[in-house]
């Protein structure tokens, strides 16, 4: 992958405590202070901000990384959601937790769509800016501030654009919520500590059997799934993931 000189993407590697800008170490104070992010100016308020007072938009925050999983997806012929989930998994700029992963399972299952049902790179294209624009929207942490995690809302947001569902659709509107409602219980029986990459699986896995099974989509999978992240994972649960 090139790298480009913009100033958000060389701080990516930082980690998540860390200022995005500086690199020093954040500070949670206990009211919010509205602030401007130092890349596009929109004003927030925020209760976590370094030493020098540099604050970074989500939308900021996630550009160069969304812009990442948009090309790997758009790139991508085949037909196998766990290859190309883990092939953006492993770049190092993909971060072992995170909001990424809010655009991982929708996008990658539209690149799978998409390249299941013959349909052009440009319509291709243009539906997975869609699912970026969506993600956007789904804060940092919200698995455990909502009670529903992102890559869950993720799948709604993939079925949502392939049966182009708004809020009167009398047809599909069950089918979608019921996607994501499937893909939370899912994730629910495991219990936490959060590991967004027992979460991706989990919703790419529940994706494809639907597709499988509701669309007649004929979609391959490994044979067996061992998550190769476990070292990078602080707080993996080990032997209670069914991925370990
Ligand atoms: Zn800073
Ligand atoms: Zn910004």
């Amino acid at each position: 992958m090139k790298e480009t000189k913009s100033p958000t993407i060389s701080k990516y590697l930082f980690r998540h405590n860390q200022c995005l800008v500086c690199g020093q170490p954040l500070i949670y104070k206990k009211t919010p202070t509205v602030v401007s992010c130092y890349h596009c100016g929109i004003q927030n308020k925020t209760q976590t901000l370094c030493q020098e007072g540099h604050y970074v938009c989500d939308e900021c925050a996630r550009r160069d990384v969304y812009e990442i999983i948009i090309s790997q997806c758009n790139k991508y012929s085949g037909l196998n959601a766990i290859e190309l989930a883990e092939s953006i998994m492993d770049l190092s700029k993909i971060k072992i937790h995170g909001p990424e992963h809010h655009l991982l399972v929708p996008a990658v299952m539209l690149a799978i769509w998409c390249n299941a049902k013959n349909i052009s790179k440009e319509i291709k294209s243009e539906l997975l800016n869609e699912a970026r624009n969506r993600a956007l929207k789904i804060q940092d942490g919200i698995c455990a501030t909502h009670g529903a995690c992102g890559g869950s809302i993720g799948v709604g947001i993939f079925f949502s654009l392939i049966l182009q569902v708004n809020e009167l659709d009398k047809e599909n509107y069950g089918y979608i919520n019921r996607a994501t409602a499937n893909t939370l219980a899912n994730i629910a029986k495991y219990g936490g500590p959060r590991c967004c990459k027992r979460s991706t699986y989990l919703a790419i896995l529940q994706t494809r059997n639907q597709l499988v099974e509701d669309f007649g989509l004929n979609l391959p999978i490994p044979n067996k799934i061992q998550c190769q992240y476990v070292e990078k994972n602080l707080e993996c649960t080990k032997s209670e993931c069914l991925f370990y």
